[in-house]
């Protein structure tokens, strides 16, 4: 015999939604994007693999592998550990791929060199790859940092490991909407510690920092607000592709490209044309 079930009388469990600095930057690149990707789920079928994307993963796996050893590894292990996670998609000649290479083992040596000064200078690894989540109110607000380093002095350090790129400034750091959402949730996370962000260019070791605070920490957690709510209320159902400057790189082009067709075509059956 089958006993009856009793109904819950538990309300169900609504989960917030979650914004992140890459699910902000795409939408204000491209609504319709933004709805591609995170509500139509499509990105499987269209984002491609880039060089640029594999070697940073592959330098990120290697330097997380590095840190929760224990950071033992010597230089030549490291550039081991490398080849042995090497990601080979996005590459577009073998060359290519072999250059890549060649710049990996020079950053991952360089990095050890770095880490040794770091430690020399009691600055401690304190968190890496880390997902960082605070709640907003209507939508938590996450990020997933590289690395947090602290500081004898209390101070936590969130670093962006750059791989492309040379050179930064810290008006880059300042104006930079993940480093800026990373350091609203960590000292939110941590208020009694004082937080500052670095983006680190893994090529050249170059850094550059700034610590977002005060006034301006207030008025970019309030855009953010505004912009999480803008983008809760927006209606994407009767979005369309309209060209905009994020076009030219984008993944979707060749969807919207036959959206822009086919809007072509019927527009030519549209007017009329007249004999003279
Ligand atoms: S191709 Fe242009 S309109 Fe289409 S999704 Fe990408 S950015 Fe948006």
């Amino acid at each position: 015999m089958c006993a009856a079930r009793i109904p819950s009388s538990r309300p169900p469990i609504v989960r917030k939604p979650t914004f992140s600095p890459t699910r902000f930057r795409t939408y204000i690149e491209c609504a319709l994007k933004y709805r591609y990707i995170y509500q139509d789920k499509l990105g499987k079928f269209y984002l491609k693999s880039r060089a640029g994307f594999s070697f940073g993963s592959t330098l990120h796996h290697v330097l997380q592998d590095f840190h929760a050893e224990g950071a033992t590894q010597t230089p030549d292990e490291m550039v081991a550990r490398m080849d042995v996670n090497w990601i080979a998609a996005g590459y577009e000649t073998a060359e290519q791929e072999q250059v890549h290479k060649a710049a990996g083992a020079e950053i991952v040596q360089a990095y050890h060199s770095a880490h040794l000064e770091r430690a020399a200078a009691q600055v401690e690894t304190w968190a890496t790859e880390k997902t960082l989540t605070s709640d907003m109110g209507r939508f938590k607000l996450s990020g997933r940092v590289d690395r947090i380093d602290r500081h004898a002095d209390g101070r936590l350090e969130i670093i962006d490991y750059k791989s492309g790129r040379q050179e930064t400034t810290p008006e880059e750091v300042a104006s930079s909407l993940a480093m800026n959402c990373y350091q609203l949730i960590l000292s939110r996370l941590y208020p009694e510690s004082s937080v500052f962000a670095t983006i680190y260019c893994l090529r050249s070791g170059v850094q550059a920092s700034y610590s977002l605070q005060g006034a301006a920490k207030e008025a970019f957690e309030r855009d953010v607000i505004v912009l999480a709510d803008t983008i809760l209320d927006t209606d994407f159902a009767p979005l369309r592709p309209v060209r905009v400057e994020a076009c030219e790189d984008c993944d979707f082009i060749s969807r919207c490209s036959r959206f822009w067709k086919m809007q072509g075509r019927e527009a030519e059956v549209d007017t009329p044309h007249f004999d003279e």
